[in-house]
């Protein structure tokens, strides 16, 4: 969720949704009213400076697509009501860029008196850049394919791609030539569930992962991810060396020169001209 601007608001208050979800069979037969609690966060301005509804986001539709797809599933828990309602809303309203979800079940059977029991959460649309590099093979092939696999599953979305760039290999194993670029995605996938997905994308590309920094047919990197600023024995974001490299920088400084790294407080075009001015 891109921390560039504040959010206007779309709020949704007590949708009455009559369906089957809980852990127990009365449950699922007979159902019961869940309310949902739900707050759009997207840009009204252009709609309420002309007044016009194809600039916003329709509340009623989303009201009727989170109805219809709660009474068309049936599901034990409401945190996977929460978790895929949203969803729904952020996959088919392309203004919205993040949702909170708030599932109220005040008629759950816990046998004990009670006002409310309820889930909420938000998601929404990340700005991730990702490095794509190649020294083995066809190469462009390699990362032609690392750039298809954003436009296969529907929660990841393609933005930019940069040029590619013939590099010299870095890291002082001795290998043939790299084929470096970056790509700009959106995605709803959390850090961790994108490098998995990345991990696969290189194993299709008949990745052997055998010497460290050695040849390889694709490696997909995560450069940055919103703002986040992670480590974890996995994860490093911001990437912990991309300061430093100019196949990296180049590409980014070409689609993404303004955004600002979120430790070293410098655009990608300010870190890029302070390297080749290092060099
Ligand atoms: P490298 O990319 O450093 O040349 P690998 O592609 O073999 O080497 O990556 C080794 C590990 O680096 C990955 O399995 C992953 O867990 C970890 N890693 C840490 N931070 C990142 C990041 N930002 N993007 C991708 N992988 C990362
Ligand atoms: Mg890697």
């Amino acid at each position: 969720m891109y921390q560039r601007k504040e959010w206007d608001e779309i709020c949704i208050d007590d949708l009455e949704v009559y369906a089957h979800h809980g852990v127990y069979p009365e449950e699922k037969e007979k159902g019961q009213n869940f309310y949902v609690n739900m707050i759009l966060y997207t840009d009204t301005r252009a709609a309420g400076q002309r007044d016009e509804l194809t600039l916003s986001t329709h509340y009623g539709e989303v009201c009727h697509l989170v109805t219809k797809w709660m009474q068309e599933h049936t599901y034990d828990l409401i945190e996977t009501v929460a978790e895929t309602a949203a969803e729904q809303v952020l996959l088919h309203y392309p203004l919205v860029q993040a949702v909170d979800v708030e599932i109220r079940k005040p008629q759950a059977p816990i046998g004990l008196p009670f006002g409310n029991v309820s889930v909420k959460i938000r998601r929404g649309w990340h700005r991730v850049y990702i490095a794509l590099g190649s020294n083995m093979g066809d190469r462009k092939k390699y990362l032609q394919a690392g750039v298809d696999a954003m436009k296969r599953r529907a929660d990841i979305r393609l933005q930019k791609v940069s040029s590619w760039r013939q590099t010299a290999p870095y890291g002082g194993v001795e290998q043939a030539d790299f084929l470096n670029g970056v790509m700009e995605v959106q995605t709803l996938l959390t850090p961790r569930e994108l490098l998995d997905y990345l991990h696969e994308i290189e194993q299709e590309a008949d990745r052997k992962r055998e010497i460290h920094w050695g040849p390889r047919t694709l490696d997909l990197d995560i450069l940055l991810y919103d703002d986040l600023v992670m480590e974890s024995e996995e994860l490093t974001i911001p990437h912990v060396d991309m300061q430093n490299r100019d196949f990296v920088l180049g590409p980014m400084a070409e689609i993404a020169g303004w955004v600002r790294h979120p430790l070293l407080g410098l655009t990608m075009g300010q870190l890029y001209a302070r390297l080749m001015s290092a060099k």
